[in-house]
């Protein structure tokens, strides 16, 4: 379809809350073609995944990568990322666990940085997929946080405003010559 702009952090619209997609429309062809072209864009910028406001529509559709060998946070962005892209619209999240646990997570909207993140490490995910069947899984470890940073944007919110100390930000070079070593990841 079309590779549309990524609005950078700073635009209004990220701030904005999406609207849920009537159930009579999760199948129809102005979704497909909205789906399509976050496929196109989230690929041309080499992302893992990718929130329908990202790209200017307020509507509660994320992709989200789910890590099958080499997610694109722990290796140089020019290796070709390992994962499976899953479409979720009108997702609901449920966190069933106080603990947390602390990933350095990046954005297409916020171009060049990291930040660590602490985040519940496990959550219940509720969602339509584009056939319009309801689905409902239980998302762990660094699953759950990609999960939870999809459908922050869907609410308005970016990774960095869960950034707790903003000494835990880095732009990508500091970040894999300073930090690459610490992450904590599974
Ligand atoms: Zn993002």
């Amino acid at each position: 379809m079309a590779i549309r702009e990524v609005l950078k952090m700073g635009n209004p619209l990220l701030r904005e809350f999406s609207q849920p997609v009537p159930e009579n429309e999760m199948t129809g062809p102005e979704l497909k073609a909205l789906i399509a072209d976050m496929f196109d864009t989230m690929e041309h910028e080499q992302g893992i995944g990718i929130a329908a406001p990202q790209i200017g529509v307020l509507k509660q559709v994320a992709i989200v990568g789910l890590p099958g060998g080499n997610p694109r946070y722990q290796e140089h962005e020019e290796e070709e990322a390992d994962y499976e892209p899953l479409v979720v619209i009108n997702p609901q999240i449920k966190p069933l666990t106080e603990e947390v646990d602390a990933h350095w997570e990046g954005c297409l909207s916020v171009p060049g940085l990291r930040g660590l993140v602490e985040r519940p490490n496990k959550i219940q995910v509720e969602f339509f997929d584009p056939e319009g069947a309801l689905h409902s899984l239980v998302a762990e470890g660094f699953v759950a946080t990609i999960f939870q940073h999809e459908i922050d944007h869907l609410f308005g919110n970016l990774y960095v405003d869960r950034v707790k100390d903003p000494k835990n930000l880095s732009f990508n070079e500091e970040f894999e010559k300073y930090h690459l070593d610490s992450q904590e990841d599974e």
